[in-house]
Order: C-alpha cells, then sequence, then structure tokens
C-alpha cells in the first residue's frame, strides 16, 4: 500500500506512541510497576465522587442526553458559558463563552494548534515553535505535519539544596528568528515537575506580543483545575495567550476533553477544525464538568483532595528515591507540579534508553530521558545531560513504588560499578 506524504508521517511509530502502548500493556501485565505513563492516580475520593457523579447524571436525564446528541463543533455551549463565567470570577479575566473551545483531549488540541501555526506557509516559508525550556513534553514531539517544526534550547540549571535541581529559561540562548510562529511551553511541566516562575512567563509574554505571536501555555496539571502545582504562582492568561487546560488530570482521562482559551480568531480556527476532523468534541466530560461548576466542586475537589493527594505523594516519594538511591551525581528535579519526578544521574555511564530496556526487563517502566529533549541545535545533540535523566510517575500505590524505587536504586548502581 503506498501512504500520502501526511501517511507516512503518522504511521511512524513515535516515541508518545511507544509511552501509550507501554501504559497499556504495564496496566493489563499482572506484577508489573507502571511508572511509565501519564495515567492520573486513582484516588478514592475522586473514584467515589465521579461514582455519584454518574449515577446523578443518569438519574435526572443529562448523561443520556449527552451521549444520545452531538453538541456543536465549538464544544458543549452550557459548559462554554459556566466555564467562562468561573473564570471570570476566580480570576478576573476578560473572557466568554467566545473564547473558548473544547476538543477531544488537549492532545488533539496541540495537534490542531501546531498545525495551524508551524510548518510550511502559503508563502512558501516555515515557521516553527519555540519550545522555551527543554525537556518538554514527548507528546507535541510528532505532532507536526511537517518535520522540524520545534525549536528549543538548553536551559539553565540551577544545583538546590538537598540533591534537587531546577531548570530555568536560559534567555540568551533562546533560537528567535522570523521563523517562529508560536512559543509553547507546559506549565507546570511534563516530564520534569518544574513550574516557570512568574516573570520567566511575563518575559515569554512580553516577547511574544512584540513579535505578534502567540504565547500557548499547556495548563493540564495547572490551576484552577486540576490544581497540580505546589508553588505559588499568578495564573496566566491575556487576549496573546492560547492557555490549554485538560479534564484528564482531574481523574478523567477516558472521556477526552480538552478546553482551549484563546481570542476569538483562534476559537473560531478551532471550532472550524474540530467539524472537519471530529464533527464535534465529545459531550460526557464537558456533561460532567458542567455539573461539577454549578455544585461548586470542581474547585473545591481540586484544591482539597487532588493538590493534598499529589503533594504529599511526591513529598513521599521523593524522600525514598533519595533514601534508596546512593549513587554520587543523583540528583531530583525540584517537585513543583504535575505528576512525575525527573531523575538525574549525572555521569551515568550508560544511555537512560539502555537503563530503560534493564529496568522494563525487571518489570519497571519508566520514560527515558532522551526523548524530551526534542527541537535542539545540533551543537547539543552530544550533550551529555540528555542521557542522563529518568521520568518516573508517583501515582502508583506506596508498596509498588517501594518496590520499584528499589529496582531503580539496584539497576542504577550496578550501571555506575560497571
Ligand atoms: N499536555 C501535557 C503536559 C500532558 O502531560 C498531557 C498528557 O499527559 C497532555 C497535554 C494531553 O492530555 P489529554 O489529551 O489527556 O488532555
Amino acid at each position: 500500500m503506498q501512504f500520502s506524504r501526511f501517511g507516512e508521517k503518522f504511521n511512524r511509530y513515535a516515541g508518545i506512541t511507544q509511552l501509550m502502548n507501554d501504559l497499556n500493556e504495564g496496566l493489563r501485565t499482572e506484577g508489573a510497576i507502571m511508572l511509565g505513563g501519564g495515567n492520573p492516580a486513582a484516588i478514592p475520593e475522586m473514584l467515589d465522587y465521579f461514582h455519584g457523579v454518574s449515577t446523578e447524571l443518569l438519574a435526572d436525564g443529562a448523561l443520556i442526553d449527552a451521549i444520545a446528541n452531538y453538541d456543536g463543533p465549538q464544544g458543549k455551549s452550557a459548559f462554554l458559558k459556566s466555564l467562562a463565567g468561573l473564570l471570570r470570577e476566580t480570576y478576573g479575566w476578560d473572557i466568554s463563552e467566545r473564547n473558548i473551545s473544547l476538543t477531544n483531549g488537549s492532545q488533539s488540541a496541540f495537534f490542531a494548534l501546531f498545525n495551524l501555526l508551524a510548518g510550511e506557509q502559503t508563502d512558501g516559508s516555515f515557521k516553527k515553535v519555540l519550545l522555551p525550556l527543554a525537556p518538554e513534553y514527548i507528546g507535541y514531539s510528532d505532532a507536526g505535519f511537517d518535520d522540524g517544526i520545534f525549536a528549543s534550547c538548553r536551559p539553565e540549571i540551577e544545583l538546590l539544596d538537598d540533591g534537587q535541581f531546577k531548570y530555568h529559561v536560559d534567555f540568551d540562548r533562546l533560537p528567535l528568528d522570523d521563523s517562529i510562529a508560536a512559543i509553547c511551553v507546559s506549565r507546570p511541566t511534563n516530564p520534569t515537575g518544574n513550574v516557570l516562575t512568574d516573570a520567566e512567563v511575563a518575559r515569554l509574554d512580553a516577547i511574544a506580543r512584540e513579535r505578534g505571536i502567540p504565547l500557548i501555555l499547556d495548563n493540564a496539571y495547572g490551576t484552577p483545575f486540576p490544581n497540580i502545582i505546589f508553588e505559588e504562582v499568578t495564573p496566566f492568561w491575556n487576549d496573546n495567550t492560547i492557555l490549554c487546560m485538560s479534564l484528564s488530570k482531574l481523574g478523567l482521562p477516558g472521556v477526552r476533553c480538552g478546553i482551549v482559551i484563546a481570542n476569538e480568531t483562534v476559537t473560531q480556527a478551532m471550532t472550524n477544525i474540530n467539524g472537519i476532523v471530529s464533527l464535534a468534541p465529545g459531550s460526557m466530560g464537558p456533561a460532567i464538568a458542567n455539573h461539577m461548576i454549578n455544585t461548586g466542586k470542581l474547585l473545591e475537589l481540586s484544591e482539597q483532595v487532588i493538590k493534598p493527594f499529589y503533594q504529599a505523594r511526591s513529598q513521599w516519594a521523593l524522600e525514598e528515591l533519595q533514601r534508596q538511591i546512593t549513587v554520587p551525581g543523583f540528583r531530583v528535579h525540584k517537585p513543583e507540579g504535575a505528576i512525575f519526578l525527573w531523575l538525574w544521574f549525572e555521569g551515568l555511564p550508560i544511555s537512560t534508553k539502555e537503563l530503560y530496556q534493564r529496568l522494563k526487563a525487571r518489570g519497571v517502566l519508566v520514560v527515558p530521558g532522551e526523548y524530551f529533549f526534542f527541537g535542539m541545535p545540533a551543537e547539543d545533540n552530544n550533550w551529555r545531560h540528555r542521557q542522563e535523566c529518568i521520568r518516573m510517575n508517583y501515582v502508583q500505590d506506596e508498596a509498588k513504588m517501594l518496590e520499584g524505587i528499589a529496582v531503580i536504586a539496584e539497576e542504577v548502581a550496578r550501571a555506575y560499578a560497571e
């Protein structure tokens, strides 16, 4: 069979596909310790709550109404209105339902946004998305119809006390030229748990405005929901910002609901793309989230259940890692949010792809760090740091995490001793 250019591009076995396959296998393989994927934790209070909400929505007809009807291509109107109201009240942002569109998961929103802005332009020029801080979310890396749509660069590394470190945007290195069509950053960041400071966001916003390009902020883990963010930072939006959110990390990845908050031009473009690609985004997630807003539960559960759960768990995992892994050169990125810990083994004699294979052979799944450094200039190909980090989630139960951490500690010690 001959595939088209689109077919050749999207038929590849991408890093993200490998990750989702491992996640699927790991979740179904008896005894496997799945520290690799991005599935949110099964928080008992949240599962109970979703059980109750489903029963309630079934009883009052809203669930059947949602699954028996198409919404419009912009997404469920009732939810667009209630969410606009919530964001206006919570943050004072000047937005209405005309600034919000929904997608089938925020992953699809990024696919649409990147291809809307970057790649080959109608005038023959080629535009890119600047990722100001590598490592960045692996799920972006293969999303361009054209190859090579990302430009990124090394971050600054601040060494902190207690065996921790933190990445910062290195503004002097940013590959800023006329080929940049947008700036995009996840905040909190997958894979590192980094949260860009307010000053960094303000500076990126200023750069974006000066150049007349949008700033895309990926808020999949951020405020006001699911609120998996442990630093006091200011939520950010203005009409040059495209803020992407999701219901997934709230505990609802299966409903596939992404949310794009942007100016009316971008909202209209997303609506048009939805019509062509999917007719309409799915209705169940918005029906549940609308109910959560109307009953005041969305922010309450995010603040009182989700955030404390992840914060306590990340601290616990950090302490266990530091207790069990004793090799010199081991550091953890300061956990400031998201559902991952980013482990750095400075001077590791093997690549983390090799470490990944050795851990997988022992039933422990993590993600090798190499995947997250895409779009970097050729001069950084030999930057050792790219080969020295792994990402692990901390959402499994404590007994499994302890077992997994013990295996990582053993395999890393063996690698350093070789
Ligand atoms: N953005 C980030 C930073 C993520 O970590 C993820 C998923 O893990 C997504 C976007 C996409 O999530 P979803 O498509 O479930 O909304």
